[in-house]
């Protein structure tokens, strides 16, 4: 039955925060659209409904165009008006909805962190099932993602069923258990959520406080399917010290519960294409990423004296959980055992931020240090084709995308191991490890010991063993780390979720 329907294709629409290129934050957009497209060439019809923010990258929207349409959607005891834009983006049919709420809730300069987010997105989440039904779309899969989505299981189930739009079977994706996205439970009611009904322990009351509504929490009960990004991060978050309040929950509905590790968009990251560089190469032709590195060098101001001189790179948000103080300490190890560093990151977080400042103004005009505190895709393409090394030591991370696209670009990451870390980054020297497997350094304690062990062994191989470092960088290149696999393990749970229901409606 599961392979009848994938034959015939199935119908996936995406309701999500973010999709890159267009409106990214982090790995979720990445996923969107890189799972989007896979899918999409599997032969699936995929949509994806997204807000129309006023700060996303509109040159890379070629054909935006307004429908004639208008979808009114319920918020606050009354209708609002939504414009729907169309475009295509990435091969793939993208909705805008643009509310015409005296709020202007997505014409606010920034994706997230405005003190209205619980009511931005409960509001996006129903305006979007809005567009749904009232297009007369019949969707074999809802795909939600994290918490700014995730009130689309409830409302799916609770109101739009019951109205007709209910085709579907809800599959959620958590890229990051630490954003929950909890308020006052009364804040629910706005997008006509029933609070009576879902402040209880089983379905949306958040676990610790019990006045409060947990989104997260609640697209895990009201979801057929639910995922998050690695396998070994679905276990930690199955654990009390890893599961951020939500493991009993988690563990409760631990049948529909899997980790599937992201791909990376293997043609947006390519170096043997990539417009970015200033040369591009491949496995084969390593000596244009010896002229890349150059090139950054002499970009950033660094010296240029020693080529064999070990660049380290990091790119990251500069959050907690990327072990801010690690990547601190990661700078000065690397000057000390005679490397460079280039770092490329931002902070929401203002006091991260600040004293980040304070260490790039230290190393101003420094030889070996460059801080670039911004986010920048384009440098970003530079710093991953001209590192020789790549540090993640990461407090915990979902499944993290950089050491991904590190290999791809020929550069070896030293990562802790955790997460989505721990099923992509296998260590060298771990003879437990079928050989075949080993493509980087990893540490296990998240100190600076363990980064320390991890980023000496790396730097002396680099330095002493130019021929085998050479060997691993070619075998790191060809690792396939394309959406290929995870999209038919999504394709998976599609079809036999899908099954399962058409089973049971002719049962009926
Ligand atoms: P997360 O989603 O937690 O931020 P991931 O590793 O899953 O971490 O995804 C990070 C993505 O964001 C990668 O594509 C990385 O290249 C990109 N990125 C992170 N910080 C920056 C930055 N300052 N400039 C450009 N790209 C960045």
């Amino acid at each position: 039955l599961a392979s009848s329907s994938i034959s015939s294709g199935l119908h996936v629409i995406h309701i999500a925060a973010e999709m890159a290129p267009v409106a990214k934050v982090g790995g979720l957009g990445d996923v969107v659209a890189g799972l989007g497209k896979a899918l999409q060439k599997k032969g699936h019809l995929v949509e994806i409904v997204l807000p129309k923010y006023d700060c996303m990258q509109y040159d890379r929207i070629d054909d935006l165009r307004a429908l004639d349409v208008v979808v009114e959607s319920y918020f606050d005891g009354r209708l609002f008006k939504n414009k729907v834009w169309v475009s295509t983006i990435e091969g793939l049919p993208v909705y805008f909805i643009e509310p015409h709420h005296p709020d202007k809730f997505f014409w606010r300069g920034q994706f997230y962190g405005e003190h209205d987010d619980f009511r931005r997105f409960s509001f996006f989440s129903r305006a979007a099932l809005e567009l749904l039904l009232q297009a007369g779309k019949q969707p074999d899969i809802i795909h939600c993602h994290d918490w700014q989505t995730a009130f689309v299981a409830p409302l799916y189930w609770d109101l739009y069923v019951p109205k007709g739009l209910n085709s579907a079977r809800v599959c959620f994706t958590c890229h990051n258990f630490e954003y929950q996205g909890t308020a006052p439970a009364k804040e629910l009611a706005s997008c006509g959520l029933d609070v009576q009904q879902l402040n209880r322990p089983d379905r949306m009351q958040d676990n610790s406080a019990h006045d409060r509504i947990n989104p997260l929490k609640g697209a895990i009960v009201f979801s057929n399917i639910v995922t998050t990004v690695s396998p070994s991060y679905a276990q930690e978050v199955r654990t009390s010290e890893g599961g951020q309040g939500l493991h009993s929950t988690l563990n409760f509905h631990s049948k529909k519960f899997v980790g599937i590790l992201n791909g990376i968009d293997t043609d947006a990251w390519n170096p043997a294409t990539d417009t970015f560089l200033k040369v591009q190469y491949n496995a084969n032709d390593l000596q244009g990423k010896a002229e890349n590195k150059e090139s950054i060098r002499k970009h950033l101001g660094l010296s240029s004296a020693d080529a064999r001189k070990p660049l380290v790179g990091c790119i990251t948000r500069l959050v907690p959980q990327k072990g801010v103080h690690l990547i601190r300490h990661a700078i000065y190890r690397t000057l000390e055992l005679g490397g460079q560093f280039i770092l490329l990151g931002s902070s929401p977080v203002p006091h991260i931020q600040r004293e980040f400042e304070g260490i790039a103004n230290h190393f101003q005009n420094h030889d070996h240090i460059r801080l670039i505190l911004k986010y920048d895709e384009s440098i970003s393409h530079s710093i991953y084709a001209a590192s020789d090394i790549f540090i993640i030591p990461s407090i915990f991370e979902p499944c993290g995308l950089t050491q991904m696209i590190a290999m791809r670009y020929g550069t070896i990451p030293v990562a802790r191991k955790t997460g989505g870390l721990n099923d992509s980054v296998f260590d060298v020297d771990d003879d437990t490890i079928p050989l075949q497997f080993r493509n980087g350094y990893t540490f296990l304690n998240p100190d600076e010991q363990g980064v320390n062990g991890g980023l000496e062994r790396a730097i002396s191989r680099y330095r002493n063993n130019p021929e085998s470092w050479h060997e691993l960088v070619q075998k790191v290149m060809s690792i396939d780390w394309s959406w290929e696999f995870s999209a038919s393990q999504y394709e998976d749970l599609y079809a036999k979720s899908v099954a399962r229901a058409r089973a049971a409606a002719s049962r009926a």
